[in-house]
Formats: C-alpha cells, sequence, structure tokens
C-alpha cells in the first residue's frame, strides 16, 4: 500500500518503530558506536567550514568564556609568567637608535653631540649603562643613556669623572 500522503508516511513510520523499538534500539545503537569516528571527524570538518558563520562565532565565543571562568587561576599565573618574561625581554632589549633619538643625540657624559655616523670610529653612539652592570645596573632604558664610545668607554675604565678633549 503506497502511501503518497508524507504526514501519513511520517506517522506509519512513527508505528512501525513503536512496534520495533525494542528490537531496532540497540541497533541503532550499535550503529552509532560503530560510526562514532566518523561522525566526530564529520562534525569536525562540519565546523571548520562554519567556524566563520555568525552563529559558530557566537558558540566560540561562549565557549571561550567558559573556558576562561573555568581556568581562571590558571590563566592568572600564566599571564604573571607571560609578563615576568616580557619584562626580561624588554630588560634586554635597549636599542641605540631609541637612546639616540631619546637623547636627542647628544652624549650623556661629555654632553655634545654625537653623530650617527661619525668619521672617527671612537665618537660611534653607544649605549652607556648609568649604573654600570658590573655594579648591578639594569640593562633598561632608565638605566640607560646615550655616550659617545670613547666616552663611554673612558669612563668605564676611569670612573665617573669627565673624560679628557680629544
Ligand atoms: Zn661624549
Amino acid at each position: 500500500m503506497p502511501l503518497k500522503d508524507k504526514a501519513a508516511r511520517k506517522a506509519y513510520a512513527a508505528l512501525r518503530y513503536q512496534t520495533h523499538k525494542d528490537e531496532w534500539g540497540p541497533k541503532y545503537a550499535a550503529h552509532r558506536e560503530a560510526n562514532r569516528e566518523k561522525n566526530r571527524t564529520y562534525a569536525a570538518a562540519y565546523y571548520r567550514a562554519h567556524r566563520d558563520d555568525d552563529g559558530q562565532k557566537e558558540v566560540a565565543k561562549k565557549r571561550a568564556a567558559e573556558y576562561y571562568r573555568t581556568h581562571k587561576e590558571e590563566n592568572r599565573a600564566k599571564a604573571a609568567t607571560r609578563r615576568a618574561r616580557l619584562r626580561a625581554l624588554e630588560a634586554e632589549k635597549v636599542l641605540i637608535s631609541e637612546l639616540y633619538t631619546r637623547d636627542k643625540g647628544i652624549c650623556g657624559i661629555c654632553h655634545r653631540r654625537v653623530e650617527w655616523e661619525p668619521k672617527n670610529p671612537r665618537m660611534i653612539p653607544s649605549h652607556d649603562h648609568i649604573i654600570p652592570v658590573a655594579q648591578g645596573g639594569p640593562n633598561t632604558y632608565a638605566n640607560a643613556r646615550l655616550a659617545h664610545l670613547w666616552c663611554n668607554q673612558s669612563r668605564g675604565t676611569r670612573g665617573h669623572g669627565q673624560p679628557r678633549l680629544m
């Protein structure tokens, strides 16, 4: 008996399912179990294909918020580590070019102009540690000033006095 009506077909299928539920139920479960890996792969592929959709973005946002909520302590510790690492990194990265700009091209020791590319290689700009590294001075911008290489080296060997004129 062919059923033309969609609703009737549906009702018939439901009835058939009700009648055979105990027999089919485990079969469906077994089928699901057998295809679990496949379904998961499919779900992942679906996610990849649709993750830029607004709905997916919403889902991802919610998931991220939930993750944040459940990993708060862990995240805080991670952030602290990251900050410490950043600080250490900054402390190592004092650029002569930055010092040159900041100190307006003036030597912090003899207070005269520093040429960016002088003819005399001993007068090139250099990074002078206000508190010398040997005395525990940090490698930071706060402890750095621009100086002629010559002034810097003279100060290094002779302490804080003004270097003699060339
Ligand atoms: Zn100088």
